[in-house]
């Protein structure tokens, strides 16, 4: 979701004239997009800002501002470096980003906005991308779920949604571009609603945009996951197989604490009857480690969850505690930290090994993949991914392909994080109008 408000700032400040770089000397504005939902998120930007500050000591006049969730969240109350920040601006306030630059280089005084709209969704904003294969593109903005760990709600105020049209227009615009994939993006995206469409209706539409070959989405709430959604799943072959399906714990005292509203029967149930209309679908998830009053046996029982779904892989976090939440407020982080880092470990380790037999069941079989650009790791390779999500490497010897293309590979070979494949027939699909993306 920051990924694409960068975007959509990039948008905005290109309309009013100003051009991106990026070499920071160069610059004359610098914005830092930031996230609150970990410690880790804030501390990266505290370090940012010191890798900053010799700057505004050579310009005086360089603007730096502030963007996102965490200056949101702490409203100017820093713990360092706050001294040097001109702008601060809430996830809301993007459109008014030159009107404060102007008015910071006009006065020197610093600006602030963290005005939450109940309406902002900046569909009359195309972002700015940088070429590549996929495209994000966020459906809805906010949240209304409060669920107590999480400060979303407050950072980007209440649920809304675009309209379909302006979606699929921007669909369109992005299959012209040489865009692939679309990831449809959402903090709860199966609340979705505009004019009496769902998003099992805005998925469909979506597909049907020609030149785009596959569309994702994230992230579902496990407490209403529709079978329509599943139905439309199923029948269109563009919608990756693939759903990411935050469980975050499975302890029923722990999940009623962080207010998921399911329990630990239900996400099981839920995991049979996804797995059950959707056969082969990869599911992964997010797990958070150590939330307030989490017992040996809590964790056990998260532990089991994760042990008998069996997830493709998944995001596991240690707990950190995030200021205004109803956690900060309500339940002291009272796990030890060397408790927290046991566990997590152990999570890991299940984890490994669950990625690493789901990867070496797909060894041997043929698997349609979309070419994302060269390896990082040498240039004598492509990497690609899967409906599934899973990173496959082959040789670039081996076929003459571009970024963009569809490809079917054969498995030979699977680590717990990487597949190796190669070619087997000739291109599904080519692409038209990428060139070789470096990246993507
Ligand atoms: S559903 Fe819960 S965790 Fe997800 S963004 Fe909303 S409040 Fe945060």
């Amino acid at each position: 979701m920051n990924a694409y408000d960068s975007e959509l700032v990039k948008s905005i400040l290109c309309k009013n004239n100003f051009e991106i770089t990026a070499v920071a000397d160069e610059a004359e504005v610098v914005f830092l997009n930031t996230c609150a939902i970990r410690e880790n998120a804030h501390s990266k930007i505290y370090g940012r800002l010191g890798e900053i500050k010799h700057l505004k000591r050579k310009n005086k006049r360089l603007v730096v501002g502030l963007l996102g969730c965490m200056a949101q969240n702490l409203r100017g109350g820093l713990k360092q470096n706050e001294n040097m920040i001109d702008i601060f601006a809430g996830p809301d306030s993007y459109k008014r980003l030159p009107a404060m630059i102007d008015s910071v280089l006009e006065t020197g005084s610093k600006e602030y906005d963290f005005s939450l709209s109940e309406f902002e969704d900046y569909s009359d904003v195309y972002p700015k991308r940088l070429p590549g294969v996929n495209a994000w593109i966020a459906v809805m903005r906010g949240c209304d779920n409060f669920c107590t760990f999480c400060v979303v709600p407050y950072t980007r105020g209440r649920e809304r949604s675009r309209t379909v049209e302006s979606v699929v227009s921007e669909t369109e615009k992005l299959a012209q571009e040489g865009f692939r994939q679309v990831t449809l993006l959402g903090q709860n995206v199966n609340s979705y609603r505009s004019n009496g469409s769902d998003f099992a209706d805005l998925m469909r539409v979506v597909t049907e945009v020609d030149g785009i070959e596959r569309v994702r989405f994230t992230s579902p709430h496990p407490k209403d996951f529709p079978d329509k959604f599943l139905q439309v799943m199923v029948e269109n072959p563009k919608i990756c197989n693939h759903v990411h399906l935050p469980l975050q714990a499975g302890s029923d005292r722990i999940l009623a604490k962080m207010a998921r509203t399911y329990t630990r029967d239900d996400f099981i149930e839920l995991v049979d009857r996804i797995r059950d209309i959707v056969p082969g679908v990869a599911l992964t998830t997010d797990i958070i480690i150590g939330f307030p009053t989490e017992t040996d046996r809590d964790f056990e029982e998260t532990y089991e969850v994760m042990d008998g779904i069996g997830f493709e892989s998944s995001y596991i976090f240690k707990y950190s505690e995030r200021q205004n939440t109803i956690a900060f407020k309500k339940h002291p982080d009272d796990v030890p930290e060397e408790v927290k880092t046991e566990r997590i470990v152990r999570l890991f380790e299940l984890q490994k090994r669950k990625s690493l037999a789901a990867n070496q069941r797909e060894v041997g079989s043929t698997l349609e993949v979309l070419v994302e650009g060269r390896s990082k790791k040498t240039d004598k390779e492509w990497i690609g991914r899967t409906e599934g999500n899973k990173i496959v490497v082959f040789e670039k010897a081996l076929t003459a392909c571009r970024a963009g293309d569809l490809l079917r590979l054969q498995i030979n070979a699977a680590t717990a994080n990487t597949l190796f494949g190669e070619p087997i027939a000739t291109h599904l699909k080519l692409t038209e109008k990428a060139d070789e993306f470096s990246s993507c």
